[in-house]
């Protein structure tokens, strides 16, 4: 299911399947909007059909009871069916019929020439067998009723036909009334909003051709955004794939290099041993930027080892502060830690604990020309604070704005000497996010620095980290 749903959506994402978005797009929404102009349309229509029935059944009781016992007076029934001819406009043929042997006969009609003509119907049929009145629909005027008016040029309109006995005072049918009453009305509505429906459909199309003109820039940012994504995916791979690659023999030339210092392979003279230490140095730079590019892909990858256990942090910083104690001393600065005993106990992943730590201080002894650099813990309602501050060149409030985004380096003249990727801090903020801690830091430039990370120390315990 979720698979089907990625295709649809990569489908929809690409070229082609914009294209067919698009169309789609332009023949669902007009459609639509016609089908439901149309069905309410039809419904308004049998609403008013109904209606318009109902009337017609209801005229013919009337004229019925005006009719009574003159049907034997051919002459007050003329005058009668004139009268109800003239007073509406629905009302389009009235005939009185008598039967007359198999037929039936006009005796009187609102159209006079009709007056005398025999009549083969077979509706006046039904109805006078069933001595019920009937009714049904018809769209030609000349065929399907008794009434055989023939209204000139338009033998498509509809009608309502009302075909009723007359019955005598004892109940019997003595002759057949036939009322036909036009659609007109409702049939001009109708046209009246098949027409405006017509208009909105153009209207709409064009409103939905215009809306996707003015978005094509729109898909194409998606098709943009889609490749870019792939793009950086690759990317993602090649940092990865290289940076494997580049490990190896990177390895290979610093074990090199330190048994030919050795003296290994005899002795060296003092130029090539200051040009080895110079390589030695190279070799180092490459290293961390190649760990630091598979921190990333690691990272970025979700496949970053972060899996949790209790560890002591004053056992971890000690030996952060006795490994990087020499770079301190190299450059004559103070590396001190303030804390001289256990700490409580942290659930953190212990590798990537110390790699934040040898990030931190690391970055210390770097941006710090004289002075020190002091490692603080200290326990503050269930949390382990752990400050890393130094003396050293301090950042900006701008320069701090941007500082934890990849390969993001100060660029000013205290920091172009310093060699550094740009993603020590980037690497540093997400480890300790990833294990539930968090991360600040306060510059003052010129002054110093600090940066102060933060766990849980009460309820960290056997908690399993949370992967990209
Ligand atoms: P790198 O040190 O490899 O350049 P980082 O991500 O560790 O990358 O640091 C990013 C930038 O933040 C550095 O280039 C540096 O300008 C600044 N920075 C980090 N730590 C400090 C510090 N302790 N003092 C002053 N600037 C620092």
């Amino acid at each position: 299911m979720k698979q089907l749903f990625k295709a649809i959506q990569a489908f929809f994402l690409s070229e082609r399947g914009q294209v067919v978005f698009a169309v789609l797009l332009l023949i669902l929404i007009p459609t639509t909007m016609v089908f439901n102009t149309l069905s309410t349309v039809q419904s308004a229509r049998q609403n008013m059909d109904i209606e318009l029935q109902r009337k017609a059944f209801l005229a013919e009781q009337v004229f019925q009871s005006v009719v009574g016992t003159a049907v034997q007076d051919q002459t007050k029934l003329q005058e009668y069916v004139d009268n109800v001819k003239s007073s509406s406009e629905e009302v389009w043929g009235i005939d009185v019929l008598k039967p007359q042997g198999e037929l039936f006969t006009v005796v009187a009609s609102a159209v006079p020439s009709l007056v005398g003509k025999d009549v083969d119907d077979l509706n006046a049929v039904i109805a006078w067998h069933r001595n019920e009145a009937i009714a049904y629909q018809t769209i030609s005027s000349d065929k399907a009723t008794v009434n055989q008016e023939i209204l000139p040029g338009d033998s498509t309109r509809r009608f309502w036909v009302v075909v009723s006995p007359i019955k005598n005072s004892e109940g019997k049918h003595v002759a057949l009334i036939s009322m036909k009453f036009s659609s007109q009305v409702v049939d001009d509505l109708v046209r009246g909003s098949v027409t405006r429906a017509t208009v909105m459909l153009i209207a709409t199309i064009l409103v939905v051709i215009l809306l996707l003109a003015s978005n094509t820039k729109l898909f194409q940012y998606t098709i943009l955004f889609q490749k870019l994504k792939e793009v950086d995916q690759m990317k993602d791979e090649f940092i990865s794939i290289a940076s494997h690659e580049l490990r190896t023999p990177i390895t290979g030339i610093r074990g090199y290099i330190d048994m030919t210092l050795d003296g290994s392979f005899g002795t060296i003279p003092d130029k090539a041993k200051e040009a080895l230490t110079t390589v030695a140095k190279s070799a180092d730079r490459l290293n961390v930027l190649v760990e630091d590019l598979l921190n990333v892909s690691r990272i970025e990858q979700g496949r970053l080892d972060l899996k949790l256990s209790d560890v002591e942090p004053f056992a971890v910083i000690q030996e952060v502060i006795t490994e990087l104690m020499p770079m301190a001393q190299e450059k004559n600065l103070a590396l001190t830690c303030t804390s001289s005993g256990p700490l409580p106990v942290i659930s953190v992943n212990r590798d990537r604990f110390k790699q934040v730590m040898v990030n931190l201080v690391g970055n210390g002894i770097k941006y710090t020309p004289k002075g020190n650099v002091s490692v603080q813990p200290e326990v503050h309602e269930g949390t382990l604070r752990i400050k890393v501050a130094d003396t050293g060149i301090g950042m900006s409030p701008k320069e701090l704005e941007r500082l934890f985004t990849k390969f993001y380096r100060v660029q000013n003249d205290k920091t172009s000497e310093i060699s550094g990727t740009g993603l020590g801090l980037w690497i540093t903020k997400q480890i300790v996010e990833k294990m539930s801690g968090g991360i600040e830091v306060e510059s003052i430039e010129g002054v110093g620095s600090q940066f102060i990370v933060t766990f849980d120390t009460a309820n960290g315990r056997g908690k399993t980290a949370k992967k990209t």
